[in-house]
């Protein structure tokens, strides 16, 4: 089968390799979509931790291909359309035995320490896979990911309590909490980004304001509408320069939650604010817990997903989507890799 590898940093190449072996817990996939995330783009920079050679991908939807052992998985049936989460733990350590597997300092993350979904086939944990309904399809699911983030992101927030919010960056994740916060019943949400046709995105999704932090200065457009801050912030840019904004924005005892992997450093920080302000600030990572909701928002049509397409690329064409991803011109947001037709 074709698969989109990385043997050393900076460079894709498109190979062929044995469709995977299944064992007893494990699930083949016959890969449909797959969407190209930021975590994709740092496993190929090297900025996301990673083993080499490893098949890039962990977004994806697709057909169940083979069951490695029917009795585990009684839901399921080969041709089923599927989903799965991006890792699992490895279901012995101390952290995995108490359900926090999303911790587990073993855990199998496609893509990056196992090989991912940019590949005819894929193989995973059977614990990781959830059926779709018929209401739903693989063009939608390829996003299940992200909407999981976005949901469990969203739920750190007592949102009865919230009448204002910033998102910063309108990215995949960023326009799906947006959407999360809207139908949460949150006043006014401000959306703070660089990319025009982004925040044009962003305001079609329901933002009341936008701002682009390009031609002003998102802290003090911010504190123009909302002089004592925003009741809560979700950073999803995943720069430092986001984050600061977030602390600079957010009202005193407001929340902030941060979304995204962050791997530059803080040149500065002035840590005064956590006294001054209060703020709670929440981490938020992976989607565990949240895929149910992912597939029932789904299921009812909740979110829009599709407008978000912007580029479509067969698994051949893998290197060129990752360049149009990277390319901050371009007017992509999110690129979709047809592995199958
Ligand atoms: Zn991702
Ligand atoms: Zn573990």
């Amino acid at each position: 089968m074709k698969a989109a590898r990385v043997h050393e940093r900076g460079k894709i190449v498109i190979e062929e390799v044995p469709v995977p072996e299944v064992g007893e817990k494990e699930v083949l996939i016959a890969v449909h979509r797959v969407g190209i995330c930021g975590t994709d783009v740092g496993v190929v920079g090297g900025h996301v931790s990673a083993t080499y050679p490893v098949t890039l991908g962990h977004e994806y939807s697709g057909v169940v291909a083979k069951l490695g052992s029917p009795r585990l998985t009684p839901h399921l049936k080969e041709g089923d359309p599927v989903v799965s989460s991006g890792g699992w733990g490895c279901g012995e350590c101390e952290l995995c035995r108490q359900g926090m597997d999303l911790y587990c300092t073993n855990r199998r993350s496609l893509g990056r320490n196992v090989d991912g979904c940019m590949a005819e086939y894929i193989k995973v944990d059977y614990r990781s896979v959830s059926k779709l309904p018929p209401a739903i399809s693989l063009d939608e699911a390829q996003n299940i990911v992200n909407i999981g983030c976005s949901v469990r992101a969203v739920r750190k927030l007592d949102l009865a309590k919230i009448k204002t919010a910033a998102v910063i960056g309108p990215g995949n994740a960023g326009l799906m909490i947006l959407q999360l916060l809207k139908m949460g019943g949150v006043e006014r949400v401000v959306m703070a980004g660089t990319r025009d046709f982004r925040l044009e995105m962003a305001r079609r999704f329901g933002a009341d304001e936008v701002v682009n932090i390009r031609r002003e200065d998102p802290v003090k457009r911010i504190r123009g509408w909302f002089p004592h801050g925003v009741d809560a912030v979700c950073e999803s840019s995943g720069t430092t320069g986001g984050l600061q904004s977030a602390f600079d924005v957010v009202r005193s005892n407001g929340s902030v939650v941060v979304f995204s992997i962050i791997t530059e450093k803080m040149q500065e920080f002035d840590p005064s604010f956590l006294y001054l302000k209060e703020p709670i600030i929440y981490g938020s990572k992976g989607a565990a817990g949240a895929f149910p909701e992912a597939i029932r928002l789904l299921e009812e049509k909740k979110l829009q997903i599709l407008p978000m397409i912007t580029h479509r690329f067969p698994l051949a064409e893998t290197a060129k989507a990752f360049q149009v991803f990277a390319d901050k011109v371009a007017d992509a947001l999110r690129i979709v890799i047809d592995v199958r037709p």
